[in-house]
């Protein structure tokens, strides 16, 4: 399942999903005339600048096909397939692992400039977010399959990985930001019998995808309708504004106000039911239209830099054997910075190497995985790690390995994705003592080297981190004691890409031949 598919999938079938499915996509077919219009709508954009503080720019599913994600109406659209009953698109990536396109990034840089306004999407992929598009110029009106609400607070959460509802269904997460505010008012009160807080229960959070007949965001519909009234010029990219009542905002910039009224540029391939109302048609793929623009306006394409977080935590613990002995054990987790339950979809493999000075981790004896949903250890499927690399150079080193990728059923995203909720390897020690040795010291230096799930642009990344400060005393929690945590999330970069001019006619017209001499 991938891309808008999943998406698709999971909203409530609909025999006839309205308006016209798959009509012809055309291109402009004179390169002359491309270039005569991309010189308009540069011009267009310098004006609405200076006289109404920017555009307001439309998105829809067009912007996203360039980067492999089908759109819903095309000829190839995921609609158009399902009313022929023909096998659904292809989509070449995840929403999860989607690289922005040119022109995402170049709406970034425009709005940066001040060529933008505000930008009204119906693009549920995240894509406008993840590229850096602040939130409070953005209107998602039919939400984002990556984000979930606080119903108290509205407290907004944008997630590694998508959610598995549309419709505004809780998706078993509560607030963080709730959950503070209850800490802080139970700590700052004095304990009475008349304190009740702490038995409210926990702030629950709601997917943010629309199902068909969910009203749109009331507050982002009234900005992105003001927003349209108030400038001069209205752009719709890759929409062919068929569902109402989003495809009626950028008429709003065509009323006529105080004698004046707006333009309307369309760039769509295929014919929309608005084309009418514009003063600028463009029949063009919309990253080949945005890079034209950018270059008349003489602004850079900003590289997409994605950056994602995993949290690395350690844990000492003591078991008592059945013989009356006491096992100690140190457990390592690398999962999501979103909370432990968490898919970590980009994440395939995380490999952890202790280095230690001395002989406190001589008595290693064995690494086992623990299965994450029922606790039961899973040695067989793992019996490699007990090959992980043991150094005797300058102290000594073991090197798990936790592989994710493997066959387990994973809720609850369970979605046969390679990513477990997290990664998690255990350490026993025959002989306390070498654990002991740890805990003494303030800190221990770790390696992790993370393997990114396919699709992901970098395949790898690395980084030291200390185990300890240890905090938490020892615990008693029944069947073991809880000696010492430690934890902390990590930044790493999983995807880096620049962006080429994506037509080679565009370009500087080349130089004779006889003026740029072979190097
Ligand atoms: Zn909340």
């Amino acid at each position: 399942m991938a891309g808008s598919i999943g998406y698709a999938e999971r909203l409530s079938w609909r025999d006839d999903v309205g308006g016209t499915l798959g009509t012809p996509e055309f291109q402009e077919a004179d390169d002359a005339e491309l270039q005569r219009k991309i010189d308009t709508l540069a011009e267009l954009i310098r004006e609405s600048r200076a006289e109404s503080g920017g555009m307001v720019v439309h998105t829809g599913a067009g912007i996203s096909t360039s980067i492999g994600i089908p759109d819903f109406r095309g000829p190839n659209g995921v609609w158009t397939a399902q009313k022929r009953g023909a096998p659904m698109p292809e989509a070449t990536c995840t929403l999860g692992t989607a690289v922005p396109s040119l022109t995402h990034m170049a709406l970034v840089e425009l709005r940066e400039r001040g060529y933008v306004r505000y930008l009204v999407s119906c693009n549920v992929d995240c894509l406008h977010l993840r590229s850096g598009f602040p939130r409070e110029d953005l209107a998602e009106l039919h939400g984002n399959c990556f984000a979930e609400r606080c119903e108290r607070c509205d407290a907004e959460y944008v997630r590694d990985f998508e959610m598995q509802t549309v419709g505004f269904e809780y998706t078993g997460r509560t607030c963080d930001a709730c959950a503070e505010k209850k800490r802080k008012r139970e700590s700052g009160a004095r304990r009475s019998s008349r304190a009740s807080a702490s038995r409210c229960a926990a702030a629950r959070l709601r997917d943010q995808v629309l199902d068909w007949d969910d009203a749109l965001p009331p507050e982002e519909l009234r900005r992105a309708e003001k927003h349209s009234k108030e400038t001069c010029l209205s752009l719709v990219l890759g929409s062919s504004l068929q569902i109402a009542p989003s495809c009626d905002i950028p008429l709003e910039t065509v009323k006529k106000k105080k004698g004046k009224k707006g333009k309307l540029v369309i760039v769509n391939l295929q014919a929309t039911p608005k084309d009418g109302k514009a003063s600028l048609l463009v029949r063009a793929r919309t990253d080949v239209v945005m890079a034209g623009v950018m270059r008349r306006l003489g602004l850079r394409v900003p590289e997409y830099v994605r950056r994602d977080r995993v949290t690395v935590g350690f844990r000492l613990a003591a078991i008592p054997e059945p013989n009356g002995d006491v096992s100690r054990t140190l457990t390592v987790r690398a999962g999501s910075s979103h909370g432990w339950d968490n898919p970590v979809p980009w994440l395939e493999r995380v490999s952890v190497k202790i280095c230690g000075e001395g002989d406190h981790l001589d008595q290693i004896a064995s690494i086992e995985l623990l299965d994450a949903q029922t606790r039961a250890r899973i040695p067989q499927r793992y019996d490699a790690l007990n090959d992980g690399r043991y150094e005797d150079r300058r102290g000594r080193s073991y090197e798990p390995a936790f592989d994710g990728n493997d066959d387990r059923e994973h809720e609850p995203n369970g979605d046969g994705g390679p990513s477990g909720p997290f990664f998690e390897g255990r350490l026993e020690a025959l002989n306390a003592s070498s654990f002991d040795a740890l805990l003494e010291r303030k800190k221990t230096r770790v390696r992790v080297e993370l393997t990114f799930a396919a699709g992901v642009m970098i395949r790898h990344a690395e980084f030291w981190t200390d185990i300890g400060p240890w905090s938490g005393g020892v615990r008693d929690l029944g069947d073991h004691s809880l000696i010492a945590t430690t934890q902390r999330t990590h930044s790493v970069i999983t995807s880096r890409r620049r962006y080429e001019d994506p037509v080679p006619a565009l370009r500087q017209p080349q130089r004779k031949k006889e003026n740029n001499p072979a190097p």
